[in-house]
């Protein structure tokens, strides 16, 4: 875990992508201190807390959380006395989402199928235990700015995105955007609402920022070169899937023979799987909300997994 000034007075928390979990938060020392995300647990939100401190010391005022992912939030109830800030969609689905509990007991059961075990290994280093959901209370329906005692933090809904409720975190000032999981850095992306046009909307409007620097939700520190390249994925992926779709292949069998090119080094290429299901939704008139099959979609990207590694053998 690393802290990185990026402009005076904005800060980047930043993990290394290894896998499922493994995300970013931001912190704005002006105003008494803007977090921009928590972690996965509980462990690692104090140890990046702490890094938070030694910029300002006092407890931050103000946390926005970008969407409501596990990884994004589980850390939130350390930030309890603070006011937290996210779109309503974000606060109703954190509420309604898995339970530390229940992903506690999935990667702990005897006898995980291939594709539980290859995500339940990911999540090996994280502790869920001790973790109260603690969603957002300050609503958001579509775009707002807070003054942190004379700098602007704009909060911009560019949901359905990657999820409902996504919004991101622009400092005009130092020209920097904290966009959670809008961008993932060359990792694979993964969507849990919205369509790939929703995506792209919410890329272009981030490039029409014209940031110098954007921390994505996942994967290293970016500038607008980054977002183009997720924007060049989803274009690749929508159209090879499409073309597999008007010949009536499995999405499976779709992913399988689309090649990655550059994309295959991105982290767990075999996520492509998530979105050509996702591609393959849309074709067939699904909503932009429909539930996605995740026990089903791990086991076809472990086995999307085993393809490539024999492929390399
Ligand atoms: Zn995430």
């Amino acid at each position: 875990m690393e802290l990185r000034e990026i402009a005076p007075g904005a800060y980047a928390c930043l993990q290394e992508d290894r896998g499922w979990g493994w995300s970013n938060s931001g912190f704005v020392s002006a105003g008494g201190g803007l977090v921009i995300d928590t972690l996965m647990d509980l462990g690692h939100t104090r140890k990046m807390l702490d890094l938070y401190a030694g910029v300002i010391p006092d407890k931050p005022r103000r946390l926005v959380n970008t969407h409501h992912n596990v990884d994004h939030c589980w850390g939130n109830q350390l930030l309890a006395d603070a006011e937290i800030i996210g779109h309503r969609e974000c606060a109703a689905r954190m509420a309604g989402d898995l339970s530390p509990e229940a992903i506690q007991a999935m990667i702990s059961a005897p006898d995980l199928s291939p594709g539980a075990r290859w995500f339940a290994d990911d999540l090996a280093d994280f502790d869920f235990s001790g973790i109260t959901l603690t969603p957002p209370t300050t609503l958001l329906d579509g775009d707002t700015e807070l003054d942190l005692g004379g700098v602007s933090a704009r909060i911009l809904y560019v949901g359905p995105a990657h999820t409902a409720g996504d919004v991101i975190v622009h400092l005009p000032e130092q020209n920097v955007v904290y966009v959670g999981d809008v961008v993932f850095h060359r990792c694979t992306p993964i969507g849990w609402e919205g369509t790939f046009a929703g995506w792209i909307a919410a890329l272009d409007r981030i490039v029409g920022l014209a940031p110098e620097t954007i921390v994505p939700g996942h994967g290293p520190l970016c500038d607008v070169e980054g977002v183009r390249e997720l924007r060049a994925y989803f274009e690749y992926v929508y159209a090879e899937s499409r073309r597999y779709y008007d010949q009536e292949l499995p999405a499976l069998e779709a992913a399988r023979k689309i090649d990655l090119g550059p994309y295959a080094a991105w982290t767990q290429p075999e996520r492509l799987i998530f979105n050509v299901e996702r591609a393959y939704r849309e074709f067939r008139g699904g909503a932009w909300d429909e539930n996605v099959e995740v026990m089903r979609l791990l086991e076809d990207a472990w086995t999307l997994g085993q393809h490539y590694r024999g492929g390399r053998a």
